[in-house]
């Protein structure tokens, strides 16, 4: 007798070749009916006996393809309706779109096997894809996702590749972007006036230039790259003259994982997330000095080869280690149309290998760290982007759009949390429009209605993503203060919506409930009920406006200032320049002064001491120079950084520090002792506070907890205690992570209010 029931399958599983799969199985289990591609997932109807059904949904939950994410599964048991076999049926729309995209996967081993076949037709094709493997978000104009809706519509499918495209036995079988080089595009390479047409002559040009020191655009999955041989210094430092980057580390493309290993340290948990189907940017510890490549600095980034490009460009020869660098100027974001891209790099680029599929939108390449938490992403992009981080128990759509640094943007519909690929500080132009552009783009995939759509932004009064969220048209509005947004980041990848911890927020800056820079914050709450601040740095003022963020000795000032007799600031070993004493003279004035708490200003202070006396020419930068130095000295004995009332004390660390470097002790043993000061003291405080407000569980987020020492040294001192500590790892610790705290707090309606700032204490970024 025969049986049917009903599956909804939910997740990533729609253009990962998920329908052809249920096909065969139903096939191969002898049952009938049918299988959709829902708003919501995947749909199938099955009858037959009772064991086919059995084994077929046993091999559904077990051997799914490889590039689906199987979020949950229900089952129905149904009525047999008497079908006689099985048929994959039209698309089906009606209802609240929710439908995950599948991010970005790289070129998979059949593919590449065909690659390199000469027999075969797509040979040194480099758009070789298949429903395994190739582009997603990056070519997807709208849902659901069919090649009208993609960047492919202009290139209708020969009599080969329609064969494959309409087989459900074959790899290509609604493989949207499939193409072969009959019918699909092609690349071509621009040098000047010079033209390389074809895929093979191109590349092969390509190849040659690159051995020669040359720096190349080349277009990949979400925007251009611009390449050169990392191993020559000179055509890595032309790259940086040309690119307006100091010092900033490059990221690299190393030919396979053997490559990779004689590059950086690969550990076990490194390895796992270089060939993770998201083929990030791994930062791990640099076997060899590449001074050009990362300037001193002891880790490198490093990626393997992901488009079928990529591996074409190695196979012809490109040099083994590549810089490959997100094209653009400073920290603009990564161009990624062609107009603009030659328009943009043509003094930066000797050549240009240019790829005819257009790019839908930019997507970055991720950078991850396999962290001592765990593996955790720092910048989260192509490979990632736009998969749901977490299930929100709330069904209403909520936009949050994040800060004003490192921006991303998250959307929640029908509970389903999709955060936005990194799109970059807005104060560049670019980036602004690239901001509006993915918040139109993710409301207009989702037909979000904005008469049910709840929009949330940061507290900043001048933050460009406020006054964007201003003028956008929804049924409710409201603000999430900074620091709370990071510690509810943590909480809502975990979907932990009750849970009460003790939350450290450290960053460089954010706004806080008075009006003053935040960024030493201890917080006691949940996301549900909200968190309240309950210690923090003390304060210490910052003299001048933004520049006290790039200028170390200026932040310097503000804190030591609090200090009773110090060394002379300006002679051996501090050598401060002019900046210090003018910065001190507004401090002791109060004129242009900010009052913070700033865990972040406090580290380049720090640094200041030690020998970072120049400006920083990146976010952070003082701050790495810190770590690094400390981690050139063994373990010291902790500068003392005493909490009490609800207030971690700098001064007496920095007076040590002072008095220490004075008297001659090495820089690298003081930095040591400052960065196990910072551990104990907030081991001491979290500890503190878990036992006051009867909590066991610490959560660390913020910018500052990208500082991997810092968590080294806090997972030893926090092991022995009861308590848990809980990091970022889907989202990053820094204003990456910003846009889910707030869509998480906003779900329970946990806004906050702030005062605004006063004329003298005006914040800043
Ligand atoms: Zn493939
Ligand atoms: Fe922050």
């Amino acid at each position: 007798m025969a049986s049917a029931c009903s599956i909804k399958v939910r997740g990533v599983v729609q253009g990962v070749g998920f329908r052809p799969f249920v096909f065969r199985l139903a096939r191969a289990n002898a049952l009938a009916g049918w299988v959709l591609n829902g708003e919501q997932g995947v749909e199938i109807f099955l009858e037959g006996a009772d064991q086919g059904l059995k084994a077929f949904v046993q091999a559904l939950k077990t051997e799914p393809p490889p590039a689906a994410q199987i979020a949950d599964i229900e089952i129905h048991t149904s009525n047999p309706v008497g079908c006689n076999e099985f048929t994959i049926r039209e698309s089906r729309r009606n209802e609240q779109l929710s439908v995950r995209i599948s991010p970005d996967l790289p070129v998979c081993e059949d593919c590449l096997r065909e690659l390199f076949d000469p027999a075969d037709k797509r040979y040194f094709y480099s758009y070789i894809n298949c429903t395994n493997c190739g582009p997603r978000y990056t070519v997807i104009l709208g849902l659901p996702y069919d090649r009208s809706n993609t960047t492919m519509e202009s290139w209708p499918l020969d009599e080969y590749c329609s064969g494959e495209y309409n087989n459900p036995f074959n790899r290509r079988f609604h493989a949207q972007p499939v193409a072969c080089p009959q019918c699909g595009p092609g690349y071509y390479l621009q040098a000047g006036d010079k033209m390389v047409r074809g895929n093979e002559p191109s590349i092969r040009s390509a190849v040659a230039m690159l051995q020669a020191g040359k720096i190349l655009a080349v277009k990949g999955l979400g925007g251009y790259h611009l390449a050169c041989d990392a191993r020559n210094a000179d055509a890595v430092q032309a790259l940086r003259n040309r690119k307006y980057r100091k010092e900033k580390p490059f990221a690299l493309m190393a030919k396979n994982l053997e490559v990779a290993g004689g590059l950086f340290q690969i550990s076990a948990e490194t390895k796992a997330v270089l060939t993770s189907a998201a083929r990030p940017i791994v930062i791990a510890p640099a076997r060899i000095a590449l001074a050009a490549v990362a300037p001193d600095n002891h880790e490198l980034g490093v990626m393997l080869p992901y488009t079928p490009l990529h591996h074409l460009l190695f196979a012809a020869g490109a040099p083994e280690a590549l810089v490959m660098t997100s094209a653009n100027r400073s920290s603009e974001p990564i161009a990624f149309d062609d107009i603009e891209a030659l328009d943009r790099l043509s003094d930066i680029a000797d050549a240009f290998l240019i790829g005819e599929r257009p790019i839908a939108r930019r997507v970055d390449d991720s950078i991850v760290r396999a962290g001592v938490f765990g593996p955790t992403v720092l910048r989260r992009a192509r490979g990632y982007s736009p998969g749901a981080v977490a299930v929100f128990p709330s069904k209403r759509p909520i936009l949050a759009v994040g800060a004003d640094l490192k921006n991303s943007i998250t959307l929640v519909v029908d509970g389903q949390a999709f955060v936005s690929q990194h799109i970059g500080d807005l104060e560049h132009f670019q980036s602004l429009q690239a901001f509006q552009q993915t918040i139109e783009d993710l409301v207009s995939m989702y037909e979000v209605r904005s008469d049910e759509l709840l929009v949330v932004h940061d507290c900043h009064p001048e933050y460009a993503s406020v006054a964007h969220a201003a003028a956008l048209s929804c049924s409710e509005k409201g603000s999430v203060q900074h620091h709370r947004a990071h510690i509810a980041s943590v909480l809502a990848e975990r979907g932990e919506w009750k849970k009460r911890v003790v939350g450290v927020s450290f960053d460089g800056a954010g706004y806080g409930d008075d009006g003053t820079i935040w960024g030493g914050e201890f917080f006691v709450g949940s996301i549900s009920e909200g968190f309240e601040r309950v210690a923090h740095l003390r304060r210490a003022l910052l003299a001048g406006g933004d520049a006290a963020a790039h200028h170390p000795v200026q932040a310097a000032a503000g804190f030591l200032a609090q200090l009773d007799g110090l060394p002379d600031m300006t002679s051996a070993p501090f050598n401060f320049p002019e900046r210090y004493q003018h910065a001190m003279e507004l401090v002791c004035k109060r004129v242009r002064t900010f009052t913070t708490t700033s865990m972040g200003r406090l580290f380049d202070a720090v640094a200041a001491l030690l020998g970072f006396t120049r400006e920083t020419s990146f976010e952070g930068q003082a701050a790495m120079w810190l770590e690094q130095l400390a981690r050139s000295a063994p373990r010291m004995e902790p500068y003392p950084f005493p909490f009490a009332d609800g207030e971690l004390d700098f001064r007496p660390l920095m007076t040590n520090l002072a008095w220490d470097r004075f008297l001659g002790r090495a820089a690298s043993e003081c930095a040591r002792a400052f960065q196990r000061g910072i551990s104990r003291g907030v081991s001491d405080a979290v500890t503190t506070l878990c036992r006051e407000h009867k909590t066991d569980t610490i959560v660390l987020s913020g910018g500052v907890f990208q500082n991997e020492l810092l968590l080294e040294d806090l997972k030893s001192m926090l092991d022995s205690t009861p308590f848990q500590v809980w990091t970022n790892r889907a989202v990053p610790a820094n204003d990456g992570g910003i846009s889910l705290g707030q869509a998480a707090l906003a779900s329970f309606g946990r806004f906050d209010f702030v005062a605004p700032a006063n004329s003298k204490e005006k914040a800043f970024l």
